[in-house]
């Protein structure tokens, strides 16, 4: 992808933080409130993992997966009002969010290698998008991602409100077996990338005591500052 020679670099937002944390409607609803670009990378993670699996490639033993990167077909929007998720010509927005996903993309995401690639993947959408700025969301985006970044948030919620909001999503499951498979999939994260503590100079903001509007808003507001205080200098 070119990039014209004149084009201002994006403020880029990057937020991190663990499953159930509300992150990504969060982020993508930001996103649409500065009229910035939205990069969900977890759904990057996700695609390449769904993409295994039609494959028929054991991913508990996925060193061979690796190879797959070079040639994967994968697009994403940045819009925030209209996202998809795309591998070659199939649709798979829906796809990469059911619990077979779910399940094993963690044995995907601690290989360096895959790491590598998309952390090049992403850098490439950073800087192409057309807005003036875009809202990054993920696990490893204020440390690796983007650590220069304007705005570095990490998105925390107890562990219980996370729980309760993703029990709600999914409402066939019950509560114990959705703390469950939160705990096990941060434990398994966490072992790759830290994303429980926020490194030097990012912020923690705790969404436990407020509601979707009111975390939005935060984020909004942080953005607004960090950017008004950057450009005064
Ligand atoms: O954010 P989401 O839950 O969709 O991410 C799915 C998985 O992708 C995570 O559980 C994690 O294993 C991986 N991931 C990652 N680094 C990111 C984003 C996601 O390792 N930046």
């Amino acid at each position: 992808m070119s990039i014209p020679a004149n084009k201002v670099a994006p403020v880029v937002v990057a937020i991190d933080g663990p499953a159930g944390s509300g992150k990504s409607s969060v982020s993508r609803a930001a996103a649409r409130a500065l009229d910035f670009g939205y990069l969900d990378t977890g759904a990057a993670y996700r695609a390449f993992a769904w993409s295994l699996l039609e494959r028929g490639i054991d991913l508990e033993h996925p060193e061979n997966a690796v190879a797959g990167l070079d040639d994967f077909p994968y697009a994403i929007g940045t819009d925030p009002d209209h996202f998809f998720v795309r591998v070659g010509e199939t649709d798979v927005t829906e796809a990469i969010r059911e619990p077979r996903v779910t399940d094993v993309v963690r044995h995907i995401a601690k290989l360096p290698e895959v790491r590598q690639g998309l952390t090049a993947l992403f850098r490439i959408l950073i800087a192409g998008t057309q807005k003036a700025g875009i809202v990054v969301e993920g696990r490893d985006i204020t440390t690796v991602v983007a650590p220069d970044a304007e705005v570095r948030i990490l998105l925390t919620a107890s562990e219980e409100a996370r729980m309760g909001r993703r029990s709600k999503e999914l409402s066939d499951h019950s509560a114990a077996v959705v703390g469950e498979q939160l705990r096990s999939r941060d434990q398994a994260d966490s072992r790759v990338v830290d994303f429980m503590n926020a490194a030097d100079g990012v912020l923690t903001l705790d969404s436990t005591e407020l509601d979707f509007d009111e975390t939005v808003t935060a984020v909004v507001d942080v953005v607004r500052n960090q950017t008004a205080r950057i450009s005064h200098g």
